[in-house]
């Protein structure tokens, strides 16, 4: 008899789907993404939401006992009530060509089937042409549709996730263990998102089980990324705040012609631009923070991690200030076809094509930036 079988598709599916969400994080990082999404346009840079998106964000015990992210955005229609939260069902991509033109967080379908194969979810929606009528839904843990009811809804959609993990008992368990230091870690990772959504209006609570709810924080619409830091870090934080607006120029090491050089699909004389906007701490002593916790990277507006980045930022501020870490708020932005986000399921590491140049060009346009805006003098020579 033969060895070798196919696992059963319920196990794949539970295999598959604790990849995809591994931790608080996670959950939170793709209930968010979805609710910017339906509220975005495809005009201008990517990810852009368009204003007046209001995004509230509810927690309940820090998020073991539910996690609720509820929009304004387009709601959903009931064509696609079946087939949402299906894995790999997706209306943001249909063919891997369109990844280079994306202006959506969300690609790869996986989320919301991840989620019902390891919690309970559920949805509520309603478009506008359906208020003041909305649809719940709730799911098997394939994805597949168990049943729809109707209820009173305003415009937009709430995803509700209730017991993550509980047929992961020992995730579930870690979880519980260190539900404060993951809590802590979805706060500023929303605080991510808080600050780069210009325009949306993001609210954050908690309701720790006992007491009263807890109001994390807020920030308002129309507002800059400037506002919205001072909304999220206080306004103590944004005096002590440099602008970053550098243009990075590099020369392209294979010249014009290249397929790489025009991947960049910028100059005709092969050099290739990366705006950085921003914000850093001044590189004054006593202006910078004990600790570098307070650092939020972007490309195209998308909240991800550049270890790189970071530790080339940080080396130069530390050649003013020995003492202190920079609060860094670094929005890299560049042309699609310059990096990859498919790298990871959670899309936060990004690969950057001909990261030496673009960090050596950093560093030198840090080093006249902090020249011209500090009065100490470099205490070492990069
Ligand atoms: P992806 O975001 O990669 O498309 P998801 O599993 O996260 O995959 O979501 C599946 C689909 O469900 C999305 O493509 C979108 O059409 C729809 N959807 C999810 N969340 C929302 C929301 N908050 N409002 C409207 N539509 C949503
Ligand atoms: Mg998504």
């Amino acid at each position: 008899m033969a060895t070798i079988k196919p696992i059963e598709g319920r196990s794949v599916h539970q295999i598959q789907s604790g990849q995809v969400i591994v931790d608080l994080c996670s959950v939170v990082k793709e209930l968010v993404e979805n609710s910017l999404d339906a509220g975005a346009t495809s005009i201008g840079r990517i990810p852009s939401p368009a204003p007046d998106v209001e995004l509230d964000v509810r927690f309940k015990g820090n998020g073991l006992d539910a996690i609720e992210v509820q929009d304004n955005g387009n709601g959903i229609a009931p064509e696609d009530f079946e087939t949402i939260a299906l894995k790999h069902y997706t209306s943001k991509l249909s063919s891997y060509d369109d990844l280079t033109s994306l202006h959506t967080f969300g690609f790869r379908g996986e989320a919301l089937s991840s989620l019902c194969a390891l919690s309970n979810f559920h949805i509520t929606t309603a478009r506008a042409s359906d208020v003041p009528r909305g649809t719940k839904l709730d799911f098997e843990q394939s994805g597949k549709l168990k049943s729809k009811s109707v209820i009173a809804s305003q415009k937009g959609t709430t995803v509700a996730v209730e017991k993550i993990f509980q047929n992961l008992p020992v995730r579930r368990k870690e979880l519980e263990k260190n539900i404060k230091r993951e809590y802590a870690k979805v706060l500023s990772l929303l605080q991510s998102y808080a600050c780069i959504s210009t325009g949306v209006r993001f609210s954050v609570s908690n309701h720790p089980g006992k007491g009263n709810k807890v109001v994390a924080f807020s920030t308002k619409s129309n507002s800059s990324t400037r506002d919205n830091i001072s909304n999220v870090y206080g306004a103590k934080t944004v005096l002590a705040l440099l602008t970053l607006d550098l243009e990075l120029e590099m020369q392209s090491a294979s010249g014009p012609s290249t397929q790489s050089a025009r991947s960049w699909g910028t100059q005709d004389d092969g050099s290739k631009k990366i705006q950085v906007r921003g914000h850093i701490s001044r590189p004054v002593v006593g202006e910078g923070r004990q600790t570098p916790d307070r650092q939020m990277f972007f490309v195209n507006s998308r909240p991800c991690t550049l270890p790189q980045v970071a530790k080339a930022i940080n080396e130069v501020y530390k050649s003013y200030n020995v003492t202190q870490s920079p609060f860094i708020f670094a929005n890299l932005l560049m042309d699609t076809n310059a990096y990859d986000v498919n790298v990871s399921p959670d899309k936060r590491t990004i690969l950057l094509h001909d990261q030496t140049a673009l960090l050596e060009s950093l560093k030198s346009s840090l080093v006249e930036l902090f020249d011209r805006h500090d009065q100490s003098v470099p205490q070492a020579s990069l």
